[in-house]
């Protein structure tokens, strides 16, 4: 059997890393499993849907390095979610209700007052054929519910129905359908809720295992059902944990909130984003991945938690760091010479200033100290300056090379007594403006011996 997993984002929004979450479990494992993944769009809701949305997801997946096996648009296939509706009214498993919101509402109150759950009462299945009319004639249109086969003779007694399934990730799991509400699949203007085309789309299209967040746990016990009701199989579910922001807070698509364009706008690695949209949550360590290969080998659904995990930027500040120190020129010239820098010492220069950058662009602020000039010159005492002039009097001879800070700083240190920190500290601050930042002895070649006399003196 060829494993077959779909990721199903409505285009409705950016996509977060809690969405990528989901689309990478899905990914990975189908990885492992020399499976196929379908990339599906959820896009019946037309109001809402919108094509740059979903764009935009296929342009943040390729950034991760997923490509999809096959795109599936929902809205292209309607004649397939209206064949099966159909065939589900024929058996008597979908019916029209009337409600308004304001008259559901109202049941939901009256039950609340006599501390009973907010369950549909299936009013609606008492309707004679004149009242529908009535409705009908009165300009209603009827939304459409599936009744769940949670009684024996009568829908009106409803009684505990237990569905059972074995999670991928979660272990067994139990959905009482006695305890819920008719879904409704279909709205009063004609358009479908998520449910059914994606039971549809899941069978029709051979999905063999379902992963996604945790969220839809309740919803699988109603879907596992709408399978059996259309005479499909169901799939393998798995459910995992989802992902909050720092505060505990549910990420979302609408707000933007850690999207994946403005992660990627804001110069993060792919493999850093994609490393911990995994590996939080997992039991053992989050390091930076090398590669998408690597981290299938790290996904096991057994180490996934069971309570959601927070995403806390340092970490992916962590992350970013780890793979940013390690990258190698190579993977780094293009965007270092639109920084400005010079092809031939563009080597020397990655090689000086990568162990201080956390993002690529970091790399831009040691530009100007190395390739230009200094916005200011340094504010050092009437002493340091002193000291800093008279160093500059010992630069040693001929063109800068790797061991010359180490000669210069031997003799300065022999001339003045000074050692440590009250040594380098003035001369890192008149040659760079900072108190921090790479080795003296890598960026000193680069700054050359003009710079480096004028900054001196
Ligand atoms: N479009 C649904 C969502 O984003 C898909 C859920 C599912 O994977 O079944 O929640």
């Amino acid at each position: 059997m060829t494993v077959i997993v779909r990721f199903a984002p409505s285009p409705t929004g950016h996509l977060h890393i809690g969405n990528l979450r989901t689309a990478l479990f899905n990914w990975l494992f189908a990885a492992n499993q020399g499976g196929r993944f379908v990339l599906r769009f959820d896009d019946t809701d037309t109001e809402r849907s919108r094509r740059e949305f979903a764009d935009m997801i296929e342009t943040d997946l390729a950034w991760i390095g997923i490509g999809p096996h096959a795109v599936i648009h929902q809205s292209e296939r309607l004649d397939h979610y209206a064949a099966a509706a159909e065939r589900l009214k024929q058996a008597g498993l979908l019916y029209p209700c009337y409600e308004t919101p304001d008259e559901l509402d109202r049941k939901r109150k009256r039950l609340a007052a006599r501390n009973l759950p907010p369950v549909y009462g299936r009013e609606a299945l008492r309707l004679s054929e004149a009242e529908k009319q009535a409705f009908e004639a009165e300009g209603r249109r009827a939304h459409w519910r599936f009744l769940l086969p949670n009684f024996t003779s009568d829908p009106h007694s409803p009684q505990r129905t237990e569905i059972h399934w074995d999670d991928l990730i979660r272990g067994p799991q139990t959905v009482d359908l006695g305890s819920l509400s008719d879904p409704v699949l279909m709205r009063a203007d004609g358009s479908y809720l998520y449910t059914l085309p994606s039971i549809v789309d899941d069978g029709e299209t051979g999905v063999t295992h379902v992963i996604r967040g945790d969220d839809h746990v309740t919803n699988t016990g109603v879907q596992i059902v709408l399978f059996r009701a259309l005479g499909l199989d169901a799939p393998v579910f798995g459910h995992h944990n989802l992902l909050t922001a720092i505060g505990g807070e549910g990420l979302s698509k609408r707000t933007g909130a850690l999207s994946l364009k403005s992660l990627r706008e804001s110069g993060y690695e792919p493999m850093a984003v994609a490393s911990l949209a995994v590996l939080v949550g997992l039991s053992g360590s989050i390091e930076a991945m090398p590669d998408l290969g690597a981290l299938a080998e790290r996904l096991r659904f057994d180490d996934v938690s069971p309570s959601a995990s927070k995403f806390d930027p340092a970490e992916l500040d962590r992350l970013n760091g780890e793979i940013v120190h390690a990258l190698p020129y190579a993977a780094v010239a293009g965007r270092l010479a639109a920084m400005g820098v010079p092809e031939d010492r563009g080597g020397m220069f990655w090689q000086a200033v990568r162990g201080n950058c956390v993002k690529v662009a970091d790399a831009g602020g040691w530009v100007p100290v190395v390739f230009g000039d200094l916005p200011d010159k340094p504010a050092l005492s009437g002493d340091e300056r002193a000291f800093v002039e008279a160093a500059g009097e010992l630069l040693p001879e001929g063109d800068f090379g790797p061991e010359t800070w180490r000669e210069w700083t031997g003799k300065v240190k022999q001339a003045t007594g000074r050692k440590g920190k009250p040594l380098f500290m003035p001369l890192r601050l008149a040659l760079t403006g900072l108190d921090h930042g790479p080795e003296l002895a890598a960026l000193l070649p680069l700054i050359g011996r003009e710079r480096t006399i004028a900054r001196l003196s």
